[in-house]
């Protein structure tokens, strides 16, 4: 396995495949991965004949700072997972190539103006631009390529779907699904800053999830479900809600179909989210 930080040798590694008619597989990442993470690059390996795993904290996702200074930063440890998975290359790009301009802002951004003004738009001003900025470069540095996204970060799987549509990137986009520890917390690179008492709180975010998959609820029964789940004082929830899946508005007891609950607290200082499927039949 390779592991690459200069942008000339990641796009030659991507050119030279597809030129011997491989195909790409991009599992674009945070580092610090976990088995959430395995996942995206196992679900990349059994489609794609070259996989990259790219690892680079995108500091124009964070509003803030104490956030970005915490973010666990594990390369050596990140090489190994994805050896282990049976990824081609880890791409580790220097912050200095990705944005030369940092901390001062690029002149370009790329904004997906419908959908990201609620849920994390709302309490992470600027973090959309930032994920949907850096994942556009991730894409044009890359090239044509499957792109594995997990559903845990279901909003942003869904305005990376939209930004790709818009803007026409030979991308296809595939959405995995959550892993869970045994216990049903979301896996996450944040969970590791939780302490015993706020990792048992933060479970309420998987019960509301699990509350509501089952069976076929209204929209205002799925809502009350699940905030009696999360009905904690210990919990400050940030949203929790039913939405549309393509909308990701809110749906009301009109409406009937596939829905998602998404779920957004902050625990120990530590901001979680968790989602999943839910079953709506409408009163019309
Ligand atoms: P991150 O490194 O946290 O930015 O995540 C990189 C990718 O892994 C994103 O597409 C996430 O949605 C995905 N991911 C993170 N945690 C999980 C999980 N528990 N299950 C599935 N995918 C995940």
């Amino acid at each position: 396995m390779r592991l690459v930080h200069e942008l000339a040798e990641w796009r030659a590694l991507t050119h030279d495949a597809r030129a011997r008619g491989a195909r790409v597989g991009l599992v674009p990442t945070m580092g610090a991965l976990h088995a959430g993470h395995e996942s995206l690059i196992a679900r990349a390996r059994s489609a794609c004949d070259v996989v990259i795993v790219t690892v680079f904290v995108n500091p124009r996702q964070f509003g803030d700072a104490a956030d970005l200074d915490n973010y666990p930063r594990t390369l050596d440890a990140d090489v190994e997972v994805c050896a282990r998975a049976g990824a081609d290359a880890v791409v580790a790009p220097a912050l200095v190539d990705m944005w030369p301009s940092y901390p001062a802002p690029t002149a370009t951004t790329v904004t997906v103006s419908s959908l990201t003004a609620r849920w994390e738009g709302v309490g992470r001003p600027g973090h959309f631009d930032g994920v949907t900025s850096v994942v556009a470069k991730l894409f044009a540095l890359t090239g044509p390529c499957a792109a594995y996204f997990g559903e845990k970060d279901f909003q942003q799987l869904v305005v990376v779907r939209q930004m790709v549509a818009d803007l026409a990137f030979d991308v296809s986009v595939v959405g995995c699904p959550i892993v869970r520890d045994a216990d049903g917390l979301a896996l996450s690179s944040r969970n590791a800053r939780l302490s015993a008492d706020g990792r048992a709180r933060a479970l309420a975010l998987s019960r509301a999830v699990g509350a509501v998959a089952d069976a076929p609820l209204s929209a205002s029964q799925a809502r009350a479900t699940v905030a009696r789940a999360l009905a904690d004082p210990g919990l400050d929830v940030a949203y929790a809600d039913v939405v549309d899946v393509g909308t990701l508005e809110p749906v009301d007891d009109s409406f009937s179909g596939a829905a998602r609950v998404l779920v957004a607290a902050v625990v120990d200082g530590v901001r979680l989210l968790d989602n999943g499927p839910v079953t709506i039949v409408g009163d019309a």
